[in-house]
């Protein structure tokens, strides 16, 4: 046993075969077991409420990976271990004496604070550790390192700080043969060692519910198989996406973007209609990349290989930041910036780069600065303001149409994105944005801290962006795109049968139209929650306020709660 490798493979944020420089390095100790393992992280299920499309997504993403991996070796698959990774990952290291334990690196805090803890325990244990990048295209922490210890708060200086790293290498192919897992008997491990795992569902027809608790008696689930949990065993209703999860989707689907090498060398975010949804104009890729089963240096490459085509073709294309190559690097961007600022990136409180304005509906914390969650009720009327954002029923139907297809599909365009934030924060109802960003965080697929987080505080104009004048319209943005309202009609059904031009302003349609469209305002479909421009001039003089007062989420004065009230 002494002489053989054994090695422990725990996919995270990698469910893929294709470029996966971890799995590679795995494969090149010539191993004579390999056991590809994922372990139920408490995090993922109990700090946050991770909503039934996300979880399916997880699920489907895990499924097709067991697939591809028992086409390298009918006799292994993707074991799922029912427990939290600081507990499960030593005990299998000592039950199936493993050698080695290898993983895709993840720098974003949380996760890199439990890899060093996971690691400390199996080191004493005599286990090797090797983490490999793969999750971004460059390394945050040299990014960081080369920007000074600093976030990089814009693509111009992250651009400056991996000036003169290595830049990303083409793509590994993914691997003929994986070897087999050796014996997967466990020891049997008591209830104390192996606490129950708890999963937020949300209902989506009866609203939000808590969800059942789902205990498992071994780590190797109820079947003892380390079988893939379905929906159903984790007391989740259906989900209602209608976007598939899994390594072997992605790929069919930037083949599929990529068909239209115009399209691609053409980008130009600014200009893809947040309106069209079957398809979208953008890739809808992210939350493919979010778990991995899309590699950056796959999509990069392909873009860019798809580019140096068209280019022969004699075509012009567009540039960075605009284009596809350009999303990806905000993407870095953020990765770079979480990287710098540790946990506090995620919110307020002690975040030194996210100014400090006075919101009206913030979170609370405790005298050791933790999130109180559930927090308590602050003022009633931007409750009620926040919970018809999230319900879809403002009033507005550009922002109750975009938060219904969120709830729905797990997904949204990057412009819709802009408008509800916006509309939230800074724009209408003047309500945190770590508030906004918790409900992305229940319902995005693609949810993601460093991404999530970093443009919050952009749309915000906490971080990254400053131009608090520039208001998102709730009726000529969405008319820019789309003037008959289709993404309206599709989302909010009862205003179907409006017409083309009171379409995103309902109210101030006649009552004869209105009866005749078989949807009275008011009745059917709410009014308006508040005044749009009313709103907006006191929104913006309240951010130029703060923004005169000068403070950070690390300033005392942010801390105490003793910043003047706007
Ligand atoms: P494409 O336009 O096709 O871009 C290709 C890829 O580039 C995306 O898949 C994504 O990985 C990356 N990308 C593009 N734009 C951004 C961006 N602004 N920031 C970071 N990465 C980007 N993206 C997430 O992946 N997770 C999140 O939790 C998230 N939260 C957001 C919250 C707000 C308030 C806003 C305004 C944006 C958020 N985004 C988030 C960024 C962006 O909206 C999505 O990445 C993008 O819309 C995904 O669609 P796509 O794959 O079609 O993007």
């Amino acid at each position: 046993l002494e002489a053989s490798t054994r090695v422990l493979y725990w996919f995270r944020t990698d469910l893929r075969l294709h470029d996966s420089p971890a799995l590679h390095t795995a494969l090149d100790l010539k191993p004579d077991v390999l056991y590809p393992i994922w372990t139920w992280d408490p995090e993922y299920v109990f700090a946050h409420k991770v909503g039934v499309n996300r979880f399916n997504f997880l699920l489907e993403s895990m499924c097709n990976l067991s697939e591809s991996l028992i086409a390298c070796n009918a006799k292994t698959k993707l074991h799922v271990i029912r427990g939290p990774p600081q507990t499960v990952i030593p005990a299998l290291c000592s039950a199936w004496n493993i050698t080695h334990l290898v993983y895709e690196k993840d720098t974003a805090e949380y996760a890199a604070v439990r890899d060093a803890d996971v690691k400390a325990r199996v080191l004493d244990a005599g286990v090797r550790v090797i983490d490999v990048l793969g999750h971004t295209l460059y390394d945050p922490q040299a990014v960081t390192d080369a920007h000074g210890g600093k976030a990089t708060l814009s693509i111009s200086s992250w651009r400056a700080a991996v000036k003169n790293l290595p830049g990303p290498e083409r793509p590994l192919p993914p691997p003929k043969h994986i070897p087999p897992p050796g014996k997967t008997d466990l020891p049997s491990f008591s209830r104390t060692e192996h606490p129950a795992s708890a999963y937020h569902t949300v209902d989506v027809n009866a609203g939000e519910r808590e969800a059942e608790v789902t205990c498992y008696d071994t780590f190797a689930g109820p079947r003892g198989d380390f079988g893939i949990p379905t929906l159903d065993e984790l007391g989740f209703p259906p989900a209602t996406t209608s976007i598939r999860g899994g390594e072997t989707e992605a790929l069919r689907r930037l083949s599929n973007y990529c068909q239209d090498a115009e399209r691609v060398a053409t980008f130009a975010k600014p200009k893809t209609s947040p309106a069209v949804f079957d398809p979208p104009a953008t890739t809808l890729l992210s939350p493919y990349m979010k778990f991995g089963c899309l590699g950056p240096r796959e999509f990069l490459w392909r873009v860019r290989d798809c580019i140096t085509e068209w280019k022969a073709d004699g075509g012009s294309k567009n540039v960075t930041p605009e284009n596809l190559e350009g999303q990806l690097l905000f993407r870095e961007m953020y990765y770079a910036a979480e990287c710098a600022q540790g946990l506090s990136f995620g919110q307020i409180r002690g975040n030194s780069i996210c100014r400090f304005i006075d919101w009206r509906l913030q979170n609370e914390y405790d005298e050791s600065g933790r999130k109180i969650v559930p927090r308590p009720l602050g003022d009633p009327v931007d409750e009620a303001r926040l919970a018809a954002w999230k319900a879809g029923k403002t009033g507005f139907p550009w922002i109750d149409a975009i938060m219904r297809q969120l709830r729905q599909e797990g997904w949204i365009h990057h412009l819709a994105r802009h408008s509800v934030a916006c509309f939230l924060t800074r724009g209408q109802c003047y309500i945190s944005w770590e508030r906004g960003a918790e409900v992305f965080d229940e319902w995005l697929i693609d949810w993601d801290p460093c991404s999530n987080a970093g443009n919050w505080m952009w749309l915000s104009c906490s971080a990254f962006f400053s131009q608090y004048h520039r208001v998102y319209g709730v009726v000529s943005f969405p008319e820019k795109f789309d003037k008959s309202g289709i993404l309206v009609r599709k989302y909010c059904p009862e205003l179907a049968r409006f017409p083309d031009k009171l379409i995103y302003s309902p109210h101030i349609t006649p009552l004869s139209v209105q009866e005749k469209a078989g949807c009275i305002i008011g009745k059917d479909y709410p009014l308006p929650m508040l005044d749009e421009k009313v709103e907006k001039e006191r929104c913006i003089g309240r951010v130029k306020a703060a923004y005169a007062l000068g403070l950070y989420g690390n300033h005392s004065a942010a801390l105490d709660g003793s910043a003047v009230a706007m």
